[in-house]
């Protein structure tokens, strides 16, 4: 008989989410949205959770709230649990699907404190939502040395063919001023 290696790993967000979170709210628009996504991110480097990235997941048209993330990979020791990834998980695991997509469901939505990196894109591809709503960009990231991978204009326009609308510079200073604060405070960039 072998060994039995581990068959489990448990993924949790901080406890303060409850503080911040309002899940009987309507988020009505794209800036209520990001406005989450901002104070998730913020409040992740306030705390000392983690790196300074939010997300959320939205039924588009009714502006509830599916799931949120903030960025675990230092505290949980996972270079996969991004912000994006892991409002993804929390979403599709209160829905009960592997897809937020899908017939007869409600359109949803991602929303992030920042443009996703590669693999933030490939799981929005994957996991169903039909829009993706961001706040800092893509070069906010990179200056504060945050590696965001093989991220092109092709790849948005492929995910643009398939069906997923972007919408980018929501409430952008505010998301920026986020990271700036990590900078700042010597926040650890842990996939440089
Ligand atoms: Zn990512």
């Amino acid at each position: 008989m072998t060994g039995a290696g581990p068959r489990d790993l448990t993924i949790t967000l901080p406890a303060w989410v409850d503080e911040v979170v309002d899940w009987e709210r309507r988020y009505a628009g794209d800036a209520e949205r990001v406005g989450l996504a901002i104070a998730l991110s913020r409040e992740n480097v306030e705390r000392r959770t983690g790196g300074p990235f939010g997300a959320a997941v939205f039924e588009s048209v009714s502006g509830a709230l599916v799931g949120v993330g903030v960025n675990c990979v230092e505290r949980l020791g996972n270079a996969a649990l991004h912000a994006e990834v892991v409002a993804i998980m929390f979403a599709q695991q209160r829905v009960g699907s592997f897809t937020l997509g899908g017939p007869g469901a409600p359109a949803r939505e991602l929303v992030s404190s920042c443009e996703p990196c590669a693999m933030c894109l490939g799981a929005t591809l994957w996991s169903g939502v039909r829009r993706i709503v961001c706040g800092a960009s893509r070069d906010d990231a990179t200056r504060l040395n945050f590696e965001e991978g093989p991220v092109f204009p092709q790849s948005y326009r492929y995910l643009e063919e398939r069906g997923v609308t972007v919408v980018r510079n929501i409430l952008r200073d505010e998301a920026r001023a986020v990271l700036e604060a990590y900078r700042v405070r010597g926040g650890k960039v842990y996939n440089a």
